[in-house]
């Protein structure tokens, strides 16, 4: 089974979870299932069924699955720690024979907007890994987490930004030495192309995004008190001119162009 993908499935699930639950409740309703009548529409009995399996039983059976996906990927990953060799299945023939393009999301941390990957860690639009366990290492190398990495699809580096928001989608070019996985590549170094504005505004998410703001944040790593979003006119209205960029200035700050 593959797993990551039934993981993304299972949370896509979640979020329209509450809908279909008040869907189904309104139509019982609707049928005469949570009336006094002696002949409703659908028996008493089974609307109350729907009812406490919705708000009962489910919601526990979500949970047990959150907890069994937690307790896995703990194991995995102490399985990985224990025995690099089983780290991604990486050997030299899953080295990248493909141009290494790719998605990723990223913070714009600091005073000054700096990219700062999920870790904490930041980088120029041109930059080399480099390992902070082991500063012998020249990454990516094998049975460590060291490394540059991005999806290969879009759609997966969107799926991670859903679950981070505030953060932003970049696209990115992978250079040297490079393991080619199964959802995306660990590389040496990398080039950002381009930063993917979203539709919606971080704060109200209708008007679309005008002007980048910055706003004090406690954070982990150590650049993330400042953090930049992008936001409508209406919502930056309220921010003083040193707390903001316009969308051309963030593009020349960060030499990236902003689509
Ligand atoms: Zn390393
Ligand atoms: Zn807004």
């Amino acid at each position: 089974m593959d797993v990551k993908r039934a993981k993304q499935g299972f949370i896509k699930f979640i979020r329209i979870y509450p809908f279909i639950a008040v869907g189904l409740l309104v139509l019982a309703y609707l049928v005469g299932g949570f009336s006094q009548t002696t002949k409703p529409l659908v028996p008493r009995a089974i609307v109350m069924g729907l009812f406490y399996v919705l708000i009962g039983v489910i919601p526990v059976v979500i949970t047990i699955i959150f907890v069994a996906i937690g307790i896995s990927e703990d194991r995995s990953r102490a399985r990985n720690l224990k025995n690099p060799i089983n780290f991604g299945q990486e050997d030299p023939f899953t080295l990248a024979h493909e141009k290494m393009c790719g998605y990723k999301v990223v913070a714009l941390s600091g005073e000054n907007p700096t990219f700062t990957g999920i870790t904490g860690d930041t980088y120029k639009k041109d930059d080399n890994a480099i390992c902070r366990q082991f500063p012998e290492h020249i990454p990516p190398a094998s049975g460590c987490e060291c490394g540059f990495y991005a999806f290969k699809k879009r759609s997966d580096a969107q799926f991670e930004l859903s679950m981070h928001p505030g953060l932003f989608l970049i696209e990115v070019d992978l250079f040297g030495i490079g393991f080619s996985h199964k959802y995306g590549y660990r590389a040496e170094s990398q080039r950002v192309n381009s930063l993917i504005l979203a539709k919606g505004c971080t704060r109200c998410k209708i008007l679309p995004p005008r002007v980048f703001v910055r706003s004090f944040r406690l954070g982990t790593g150590n650049n993330t008190w400042w953090q930049w979003s992008a936001r409508c006119w209406v919502c930056a209205k309220n921010i003083k001119a040193a707390d903001r960029l316009t969308i051309e200035q963030m593009s020349s700050h960060l030499q990236v162009m902003i689509t």
